[in-house]
């Protein structure tokens, strides 16, 4: 966001007025208020800071203790340079502590008038860009900063980074696929903040499916098609998010597939992400299919244990007090698939810290999730297994508690059976009977065989994480 920040005309050696820093300061803090969460920007930055020197190639922003000085040290000193470099051309950024620049008024010096102006020149641009944010149906939280890489996720980094230097190019489109919560949103939404970023005049849409839909079907109603092909055939990038909801509508594919004809005739960018891979969309007419995968596919998985720690630890970052590395390696071991429900529990673990202000340790966290993944078990039915896989698999739940053996069949069977036994923790024996079975070996055959297939097949074991998702939602 920092690149936002024209330079601001002040020299240095000039010299300006107290009301003129505060102004600036102001600014500074409104871009970190979006850097650092709502707690952490009030306890160290909001009313604990001044900016009380701009001279002589150095800016002094005072702090209102040591504490905070510590804190911003750590965590802001680094960005506040950026920033005051491209505010001023150069950034030498000193804090210290100085309680008196809180009571104490200080002496008014000099005017320059000019700056008043360009600080408003500032503020004007900082509101274009949130803007053209919001336009662009971007959420100002999901950029490349709040991003962090791991093992499931460094390709699909890349390649949403290189989108951003080489627009419509290379990867065209860029299929992202993964269950629930992986990050796709996420990465969607920083390709377009780092694309405005650096052009604030690039058309940029994000959009779901849905959005898609609802909007292709008011200007069919409304008799505006032209409109609704104007807007998103003029677009530099088009984003649509959870595109396996399109095979639905007929009338919305023909619409996708012209529009992506059109982009990607003018060497526009498209970025779709799905939460399974083009082959396993249904009802997906096969010249789409064959466009969806015509650019470069990544798929994203659920981050391991090193990398949970790391999106774990980065998010601490933002809260005060932060909570210890052993209680982030806990929710890392309970919370494996979803980074979702993996920043959901460290709030949860975060808050009740808080609320009853007792220290931390392992066993409390498990109680605390624990707890919790116990409540959403009981409220999950077998049925709602049955309908899942069954959904998932285009088989029905009949079929799957039939004796029918053939493999379309005994697959999403033998996956149910794994599902039932991992969500619910049923005996054996209960298990063979929701599905009809007599014989309690064919569990435990089929646990072993998913159990199997899901080490080694990659795309399985995705498309099975997404079914336990949507079943746990
Ligand atoms: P998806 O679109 O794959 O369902 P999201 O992008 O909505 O997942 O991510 C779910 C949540 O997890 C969001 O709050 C997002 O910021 C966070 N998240 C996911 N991956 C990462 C990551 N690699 N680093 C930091 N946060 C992440
Ligand atoms: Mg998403």
């Amino acid at each position: 966001m920092w690149t936002t920040y024209p330079r601001c005309g002040i020299k240095w050696g000039m010299t300006i007025t107290n009301q003129e820093m505060q102004k600036l300061w102001d600014l500074v803090k409104f871009s970190l208020s979006k850097k650092f969460s709502p707690e952490s920007y009030k306890a160290w930055i909001e009313h604990s800071t001044k900016l009380t020197d701009v001279a002589e190639g150095k800016v002094i922003v005072s702090v209102r203790n040591n504490l905070a000085l510590q804190w911003l040290e750590k965590n802001a000193k680094e960005q506040l340079t950026i920033i005051f470099r491209d505010v001023l051309g150069e950034g030498n950024v000193s804090l210290e502590v100085n309680q008196d620049a809180f009571e104490a008024k200080l002496p008014i010096k000099d005017t320059i008038p000019k700056i008043g102006n360009l600080l408003s020149q500032v503020e004007e641009k900082e509101g274009k860009m949130k803007k053209a944010l919001k336009d662009a149906g971007l959420n100002e939280k999901y950029t490349f900063e709040t991003f962090v890489v791991g093992n499931n996720n460094q390709i699909a980094h890349a390649a949403a980074q290189a989108i951003t230097q080489h627009i419509g190019q290379e990867y065209n489109p860029l299929f992202v696929y993964g269950s629930v919560g992986v990050g796709k949103t996420h990465l969607m939404h920083a390709i377009g903040h780092a694309v405005l970023d650096h052009d604030m005049s690039k058309k940029i849409f994000y959009c779901s499916s849905e959005t898609f839909l609802n909007e292709l079907v008011e200007s069919i109603r409304s008799k505006k098609n032209a409109e609704f092909r104007e807007k998103y055939r003029k677009l530099d990038i088009l984003m649509i998010d959870d595109i396996q909801f399109i095979s639905k509508w007929e009338a919305a594919q023909e619409e996708i597939f012209h529009t992506f004809n059109v982009l990607s005739g003018a060497n526009k960018q498209i970025i779709l992400a799905s939460d399974r891979p083009p082959t396993q969309i249904q009802n997906l007419a096969d010249r789409l299919r064959s466009r969806f995968e015509g650019g470069m596919m990544i798929d994203i998985i659920p981050p391991n244990y090193e990398t949970r720690v790391a999106i774990l630890a980065n998010y601490n970052k933002e809260h005060s007090p932060p909570l210890s590395l052993e209680c982030l390696e806990t929710i890392a071991v309970l919370v494996e698939d979803n980074v979702r429900q993996l920043i959901g529990a460290y709030n949860k673990v975060y808050t009740y810290a808080k609320i009853t202000n007792t220290p931390m340790d392992r066993e409390t966290v498990e109680k605390i999730i624990g707890v919790d993944q116990e409540a959403a078990r009981r409220k999950v039915s077998v049925e709602d297994i049955l309908e899942n896989v069954a959904d998932a698999f285009g088989v029905t739940i009949g079929q799957m508690k039939s004796a029918t053996r053939t493999a379309e069949v005994a697959m999403p069977r033998q996956i149910a059976m794994y599902l039932i036994r991992d969500i619910l923790n049923y005996p054996l024996e209960r298990v063979a009977r929701s599905l009809k079975r007599n014989d309690h070996t064919t569990v435990i055959h089929a646990v072993e065989k998913v159990n199997k297939l899901m080490t080694n097949d990659h795309l399985l074991r995705t498309q099975i994480v997404g079914i336990k998702n949507s079943i746990l939602k």
